[in-house]
């Protein structure tokens, strides 16, 4: 799973990986030519959150993950893999990053300790 800060940059990417989605929460379709049009659209209607994320699965299903959490809200299922099981959160794959307070391993991009809340430099 790849980590995009705009869904445009998710769309072009999720283009490289198949050529059409179905809108999770209608029937509406988007093909390989539309979808990144349509995310430049929302991109810039869309407050940037710099804190929020989207991510690509290897399927070229698009997802939201909103303030840092990693609940994952599936935008766009590819249309001929609409029953694939898509993980419910994003796992950073890797993590080197410890905590210098409780020494939990925390994403390298987190900016606060999961688990004692400490702020990480
Ligand atoms: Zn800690």
């Amino acid at each position: 799973m790849k980590k995009f800060s705009t869904l445009f940059d998710a769309s072009v990417f999720a283009s490289s990986k198949c050529s059409y989605w179905k809108f999770s929460t209608s029937d509406d379709y988007y093909d390989k030519i539309s979808l990144p049009e349509i995310a430049k659209v929302h991109d810039q209607e869309s407050i940037a959150d710099e804190d929020s994320y989207y991510v690509v699965a290897d399927s070229g299903a698009i997802g939201f993950c909103e303030d840092e959490d990693t609940d994952i809200d599936w935008l766009f299922l590819v249309r001929d893999n609409l029953d694939e099981s898509l993980p419910l959160t994003y796992v950073a794959k890797t993590v080197n990053k410890f905590c210098s307070n409780c020494g939990r391993a925390v994403k390298s991009d987190a900016r606060f300790c999961t688990d004692c809340g400490s702020k990480l430099g």
